[in-house]
């Protein structure tokens, strides 16, 4: 929504809240056969990439999203080296885990082509990567992607979908989960964008719980700052076929090269607990 000030406006019914980004200029705006895309220069924000009316990034502060996304997920593998973005077309997430010498093979599953193609006329920086000889970058439907994987196929499944509506609704479901853990080997890792943990516990609780129905020995949300989401506070749950959720290579993780905002510190952090997040909180 933009009002006759000029600012863009993200408004959460259900909590009466609302955020919004003063707005320089439209840069564009278009519908797709799957959702609604606007770009948006702000005052302090930089561009802003808008879906179905939802902030999804801002050139400012997606940093924290797309690190958080990726390196607590890579470093709680042993050797990650065939990793699977789910969603993700803005490209943030694969530059993310290309840092990591490990990975020999990163692919990037969004079902709408065009938002990496507005990604990379808008946002060039996330797609820095792209041209990486092992960056694939497919468009189609996420789920159909893993159901028709290989058993063992990726060593990190990394879902960074749009909201639990639509057609990423299924990516948050239990037979999605099945078929994740499936895909993944012994020492699989699995993280999912997870919502905000002011306005989504019961979200996050159901998470875990699909998580572990679906075989994963741990599930454990990750929580962290994000202004421009709902709430200002976000959260992406991390699941392990072995191993307890907050193991990681804490040595290889404090040598991590262009981060600015995860550390080991902030890794650990990451997995501590508010009491009323805690089970019967
Ligand atoms: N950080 C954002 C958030 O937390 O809401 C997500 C950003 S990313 C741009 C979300 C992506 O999920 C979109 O590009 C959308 O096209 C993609 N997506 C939604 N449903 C999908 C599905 N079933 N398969 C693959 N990609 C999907």
């Amino acid at each position: 929504m933009i009002d006759a000030e000029n600012w863009f406006t993200e408004v959460e019914e259900k909590n009466g809240a609302a955020m919004s980004l003063r707005l320089r200029r439209r840069l564009h705006a278009e519908t797709s056969a799957y959702q609604r895309l606007e770009v948006y220069e702000t005052d302090g924000f930089g561009n802003l990439l808008v879906l179905d009316g939802c902030i999804m990034l801002t050139s400012r502060d997606n940093f924290i999203y797309h690190e958080m996304m990726v390196h607590p997920a890579l470093f709680s593998h042993p050797r990650p080296r065939r990793v699977l973005i789910i969603g993700g077309g803005d490209c943030g997430c694969l530059r993310e885990v290309l840092r990591h010498d490990s990975v020999e093979h990163a692919e990037q599953v969004d079902i709408d082509e065009r938002v990496t193609r507005l990604s990379e006329q808008f946002f060039p920086e996330l797609c820095e990567s792209n041209s990486d000889p092992r960056a694939h970058l497919h468009f189609e439907d996420g789920v159909r992607r893993v159901e028709e994987a290989a058993a063992g196929s990726y060593d990190v499944i990394i879902i960074d979908s749009t909201d639990p509506v639509g057609q990423a609704a299924r990516l948050f479901s239990a037979p999605f989960y099945r078929a994740c853990y499936q895909a993944l080997g012994d020492e699989g890792v699995l993280v999912a964008q997870s919502e905000s943990p002011l306005y989504h516990q019961q979200l996050m609780a159901s998470m875990v719980g699909n998580l572990n129905a679906a075989g994963f020995a741990a599930a454990a949300p990750l929580l962290f700052p994000q202004c421009t989401y709902p709430s200002g506070w976000w959260s992406a749950t991390l699941a392990r076929r072995a191993g307890a959720a907050r193991e990681f290579r804490e040595a290889d993780a404090q040598t991590i090269r262009g981060t600015r905002y995860y550390n080991a510190d902030i890794h650990r952090a990451a997995f501590a607990t508010p009491q009323f997040l805690r089970a019967g909180g």
